[in-house]
């Protein structure tokens, strides 16, 4: 079977991708990290009426033009409502309070001096100074924020400025994970010979609560026909999306593939991808399934380039590609096969701008390279990069946290 390239492979898989999540409204307070399922638009100003962006004292512009001492005839503080300002007297205000009605400028405290009840100016006001008016941060009627984005810290601040307390957000998507290999036990058992800890499942729990996803663990497979079978089948029923790792090569170890092509059905299998060529995607009773590689840096960045855009799109997202800079290789990459790889790159700040390094051991099964890395660093196919060259970078955007 000839390799897929990547960008075909993303292709296939996003075109087979249906959207299943149905819209469910949610506390704002609780809406952080979910994705928003219709436009939020504003119903009031924000500010909902001119107020003073200064501690200082309200006034009409027109009555500072002649320098005449201005008697202080109120206090407005934060909260307060002033009265209708009496032509030519001022109000004493404070930062945030509304204008009364009337005053139409304020002058900043350090700019004028109070004396008996009466406001000495250092020189005349202009109009609007010091105000900030209605609705200059929102106006009636406008967008707050996109349906198909995920609510960010900012964005439930702007709605909940904007008044709003519940949200019509997507349901969760349910994931079944399974971690298939003998030797793999988890942390808290002594190992013996020929095992070695699983770290793929945290790696991939991590990664997909991190998008707001609920994990349904159905833990450690046995190699075997039997196992791996029972297993899809159980968590094909358990969830809308099953991922795996690790026996999904040709040996006669991996019973992954050779199961879901018995049991369900194989759409794509063998990846033009450096690490992470054996990845399988097909469906499960229906479900999707994706077979991740089992070395830790290949189930990542398969995981970050293949799975996480299918899942975005399940979820409803409307930005799903993921991003790609073009930096300065800090590096020489000579070896450039025919597969296209992907480097556990950082980007780091230098005299010269931001550039590109790259982790000493790029062994897919090193995952401490995947643990340094804010980056990946493509290498095309028999495309050598030097050092200094443009290369193509994206950037992991928080997802190794
Ligand atoms: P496989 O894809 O099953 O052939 O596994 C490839 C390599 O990844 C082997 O060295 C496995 O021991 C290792 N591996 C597989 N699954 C995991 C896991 N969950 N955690 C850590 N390493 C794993
Ligand atoms: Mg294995």
């Amino acid at each position: 079977m000839a390799l897929t390239p990547v960008a075909q492979a993303l292709q296939i898989i996003l075109a087979d991708a249906q959207f299943v999540a149905e819209a469910e409204l949610v506390l704002l307070r609780n809406a952080r990290g979910r994705v928003l399922a219709h436009d939020q638009f504003s119903s009031v100003d924000v500010p909902p009426a001119d107020n003073s962006a200064m501690d200082g004292y309200a006034l009409r512009a027109a009555d500072s033009e002649s320098k005449m001492p201005l008697p202080i005839t109120q206090r407005i503080a934060a909260g307060s409502v002033g009265a209708l300002l009496t032509p030519g007297t001022v109000a004493r205000i404070f930062t945030g309070a509304e204008l009364p009605a009337g005053a139409d400028a304020v002058v900043m405290q350090e700019d004028c001096r109070e004396q008996d009840g009466v406001l000495f100016l250092n020189d005349a006001v202009n109009h609007g100074e010091n105000v900030r008016p209605r609705g200059q941060d929102i106006h009636i009627g406008q967008r707050l924020v996109n349906a198909g984005e995920v609510l960010r810290a900012a964005d439930i601040a702007l709605l909940a400025g904007s008044g709003i307390i519940e949200v019509p957000v997507y349901g969760r998507l349910k994931v079944a994970l399974l971690s298939t290999g003998d030797e793999l036990v988890e942390p808290g058992n002594t190992l013996a010979p020929g095992q070695i800890y699983n770290s793929n499942r945290p790696l991939l729990t991590g990664l997909l609560e991190q998008i707001g996803i609920e994990v349904v663990d159905l833990g450690i497979v046995a190699d075997t026909a039997k196992a791996t079978a029972e297993a899809l089948q159980r968590a094909a029923q358990a969830a809308d999306c099953v991922i795996s790792t690790g026996g999904v090569s040709a040996g006669e170890e991996d019973h992954v593939r050779a199961q879901l092509e018995l049991h369900g059905q194989l759409n794509l299998w063998k990846l033009n991808i450096k690490p992470g060529k054996p990845l399988a995607y097909g469906r499960m009773q229906g479900v999707p399934f994706f077979g991740l590689p089992g070395n830790p840096a290949s189930a990542f960045v398969t995981f970050f380039l293949i799975v996480l855009p299918y899942l975005k799109k399940l979820q409803g997202l409307s930005q799903i590609e993921v991003a790609t800079l073009k930096l300065p290789a800090a590096f020489e990459w000579l070896k450039a096969g025919k597969r296209q790889e992907y480097l556990r790159a950082r980007i780091v700040a230098s005299e010269a701008g931001f550039q590109t390094e790259i982790f000493s051991n790029q062994s897919s099964g090193v995952l401490a390279s995947v643990a340094w890395a804010n980056a990946l660093a493509v290498i095309y196919p028999e495309q050598p990069v030097r050092r200094g060259q443009l290369i193509d970078v994206i950037p992991l955007n928080g997802f190794l946290n």
